[in-house]
């Protein structure tokens, strides 16, 4: 039997990188390696029993990258803005990426980009986490590097955590507080990216080439907060914030958030509809909240 082609997989202890990985090993096509900063950690071991070579990177050590982008046919590619706050550095690790992926003859990289909404927008709106992964897009397309691009939509996962509604001041209700106005918002859970990047991989003539926005569906805040009332029986409504007024905030990075939100009501290219394609089993924002009604009653 022929060896298995070999994907590396960036990111592989987290969210995207995770369910790549995980999707990629369920499946058996292509074997993975799986890269980490620390080969120890209770995710890497998981990845190992599970059936991945688990290698230790970093994305600021061109040396690690070199040998964790050897001899491979493809590899999954993200970074991780949050880590630093940093454009340029995002697009410092992603160039040295690019260019290893082709000096070593890498014949299909997904890349977890967005949007360079900077030139989109003639320069008058900056987001950050999203202009660094454009340019690096770009970059590939500059060197001719073999890409397909997935720019996922708002996690859903996000309702969980960072953005998780907040207690109204009467103490009994909720506030969504995105500021989305009335205009719908693409979303997407990160555990349905694997099996689309899986499809990518394995159909890389219809896919090399191609900037692939992903989203399961397109809600309104207050939609989202509807079904967040169904599925949890409290009380659950639309701050209907302002940007502007979200921006000032008093949390770390509230004003990137409020430019993605002003770029999100510019309505970005997201394709619903290939995306259920690629991954059939993407689940719409009802299915996702009813699997993890619990935790999300646990963090209200
Ligand atoms: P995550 O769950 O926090 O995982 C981050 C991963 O990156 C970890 O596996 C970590 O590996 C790895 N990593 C971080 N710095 C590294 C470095 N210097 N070298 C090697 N590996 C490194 O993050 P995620 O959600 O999968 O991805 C984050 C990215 O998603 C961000 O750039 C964000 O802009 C983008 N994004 C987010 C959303 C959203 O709605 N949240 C939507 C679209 C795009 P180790 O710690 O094991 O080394």
């Amino acid at each position: 039997m022929a060896a298995r082609k070999i994907i590396t997989v960036f990111g592989a202890t987290g969210a995207q990188g995770g369910s790549v990985a995980n999707s990629l090993l369920m499946d058996r096509t292509f074997a993975v390696r799986a890269v980490t900063r620390d080969t120890s950690k209770p995710a890497a071991l998981k990845l190992k029993e599970a059936g991945a070579e688990v290698v230790s990177a970093d994305l600021d050590n061109e040396k690690s990258l070199e040998s964790a982008l050897s001899g491979v046919y493809g590899a999954f590619v993200v970074t991780n803005f949050w880590d630093h706050f940093s454009k340029e550095k995002e697009v410092q690790q992603g160039k040295v990426i690019v260019d290893l992926c082709k000096r070593l003859g890498l014949q299909h990289v997904v890349y977890s980009g967005l949007e360079n909404v900077n030139k989109l927008s003639g320069g008058k709106l900056d987001v950050l986490h999203f202009d660094g992964k454009g340019k690096v897009e770009e970059y590939f397309q500059e060197k001719s590097c073999p890409m397909t691009s997935v720019r996922l939509a708002f996690y859903f996962e996000n309702f969980l955590t960072n953005s998780k509604p907040q207690k109204s001041k009467d103490g009994k209700s909720y506030e969504l507080v995105i500021p989305m106005c009335d205009v719908p918002m693409d979303g997407i859970s990160v555990a349905d990216l694997g099996p689309a990047v899986l499809s990518i991989l394995k159909n890389p003539k219809e896919y090399i080439g191609k900037l692939i926005g992903l989203s399961a569906e397109k809600l309104t805040v207050a939609q989202y907060a509807d079904i967040m009332s169904k599925v949890s029986c409290k009380t659950i409504k639309d701050a209907k914030i302002p940007p502007e007024v979200y921006e000032k905030l008093p949390f770390p990075g509230a004003q990137e958030m409020a430019n993605m939100f002003k770029f999100y009501l510019m309505v970005p290219d997201r394709d619903v509809a290939l995306t259920h394609k690629l991954n059939p089993n993407t689940k719409s924002f009802k299915q996702f909240l009813k699997e993890n009604k619990e935790a999300f009653i646990k963090a209200l």
